[in-house]
């Protein structure tokens, strides 16, 4: 299996080396050069297999000869084995052909673990193969910072650096970064805003000369491909559990950077009977508005009750336009970089083809605390807030067959929304996480000054 960029100019990958890249040379994002399909019958083979088998026969294809198959299987158990959950990825129903496919069972309580898990593993077992050790560096406001370091705790060949804004992340949130032990793990609480704590991860990848010449820098946000791959795996579980192959499904996602949704759009293209994508979002809708009116404009940021879903463009969402322009990398680089000097159309065709299988909602916070109180008293099912605008779209979708929605995150990691939604009982943490208040915290609090982080990145490096 090749891997290709979405702007047509850069090198093809294997997938070793996919995983090592972050945004291809010109820009782009890598994405297959063609998809493993499976057929009604390999699909109804796939029934009944637990979750690191099936995801072993989803994922295999995308690795290719790249890893040994015996070592690609016992890593991907070692990943799921981390889920308190015997199903990793139960799913509830909540009402009349309406299901909650609960993602939130790995160590951070959100879906993120799913692909960060596995790519922690990924990295080690390559990057131990090469002899070779990289920095991995990110900025966060919340989920992607711990669900990396859990991701990053074991790994031999990894330092990994989460700078967050100091004093502005919730204190879940904080101590789920810092309360996890590792020499290789670095919490950087910089006296300053999360683009401030972004601005200097940007600084950092375009100079990397401040690091050793043996260490090179890793990005962990969503363009990594191994993310979205793993991702796939959950769709063909969820379809299968509900009687697939026989019986198509559709899917409500609540929708940020669009790398979750994109993984559901692979599954339905290598032979998931998939009726419909729901594009879930929250008052941060550009997506909503390009299915609606096919222009693509950035607004600024609105701060909302689901703040992993506060985004103004979706990365992604150029792996999708890829495919809706016949894969014609000249076009996309020629988009993206209008869109980087103002606003952009896409032709009646690319959108119209999307609509065939996306359809698309955005959700207020006023109905976003209106749907977790609804689905308190109707079936005692409590959902956090980004996985009720998914069981919002769903339940306004008018859709006939089986909807399933994505639940991201467990309620517990927001708690004032559940307040807000007018909800008094509390939340407790899930039991692994009981003694999250009682552990030590370790962080370092630094100015905001770009020397400052590198200095401490070198001076902390292991060797
Ligand atoms: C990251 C995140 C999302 C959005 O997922 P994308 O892949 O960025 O679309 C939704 N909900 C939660 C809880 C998240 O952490």
């Amino acid at each position: 299996m090749k891997y290709i960029s979405t702007r047509g100019d850069a090198p093809k990958l294997n997938f070793e080396e996919v995983l090592l890249t972050g945004l291809a040379s010109d820009g782009g994002l890598y994405v297959p050069e063609s998809l493993p399909r499976f057929s009604a019958d390999d699909l109804a083979a796939m029934a009944g297999l637990n979750y690191a088998e099936l995801a072993e026969r989803v994922i295999t294809p995308f690795v290719d000869d790249c890893i040994p198959a015996a070592d690609l299987r016992s890593i991907l158990q070692a990943t799921y084995a981390e889920f308190r959950h015997d199903a990793v990825a139960p799913m509830v129903q909540i009402g009349h052909n309406q299901w909650v496919l609960e993602l939130f069972h790995g160590p951070t309580l959100a879906f993120k673990d799913f692909a960060l898990q596995l790519l922690g593993r990924l990295l080690d077992y390559v990057l131990e193969r090469r002899h070779q050790k990289v920095v991995i560096m990110g900025a966060t406001s919340g989920d992607t910072g711990s669900a990396a370091i859990e991701g990053c705790r074991h790994c031999r060949n990894i330092d990994i650096f989460i700078l967050h804004p100091n004093g502005r992340v919730s204190d879940v949130q904080r101590r789920q970064m810092t309360t996890v032990q590792g020499e290789n793990i670095h919490n950087l609480a910089v006296e300053g805003n999360f683009d401030d704590c972004q601005a200097m991860v940007k600084a950092c990848f375009n100079d990397r000369g401040f690091l050793p010449e043996d260490r090179s820098l890793v990005a962990v946000n969503s363009i990594n491909w191994a993310r979205i791959m793993a991702q796939i795996v959950y769709y063909f579980y969820a379809a299968l559990a509900l009687g697939g192959p026989g019986r198509p499904v559709s899917f409500s996602v609540p929708t940020g950077n669009f790398g979750d949704i994109f993984a559901g759009y692979l599954a339905a293209r290598m032979g998931l009977p998939v009726e419909q994508l729901i594009i879930a979002t929250n008052s941060n809708d550009v997506l909503h508005r390009v299915m609606t009116t096919s222009s693509y404009h950035r607004q600024p940021i609105e701060h909302t009750l689901s703040p992993s879903m506060d985004i103004t463009v979706s990365s992604n969402f150029e792996r999708l336009l890829f495919d809706l322009y016949d894969r014609d990398g000249d076009a996309i680089s020629d988009l993206m970089q209008r869109f980087d000097s103002g606003d952009i159309a896409f032709t009646d065709d690319a959108v119209n083809r999307a609509r065939q299988l996306f359809s698309s909602q955005s959700v207020n916070d006023e109905e976003t605390c209106a749907q977790i109180a609804a689905s308190w008293e109707r079936c005692e099912y409590l959902l956090d807030p980004h996985s009720a605008i998914g069981v919002k779209a769903a339940l306004d979708s008018g859709l006939s067959g089986p909807v399933i929605t994505l639940a991201t995150a467990h309620p517990a990691k927001f708690p004032d929304a559940i307040r807000r939604a007018g909800l008094t009982q509390a939340v407790a943490l899930p039991h692994h996480l009981e003694g999250l208040f009682d552990r030590p915290e370790r962080f370092e609090v630094l100015p905001n000054e770009l020397g400052a982080v590198q200095s401490f990145m070198t001076a902390n490096l292991r060797a």
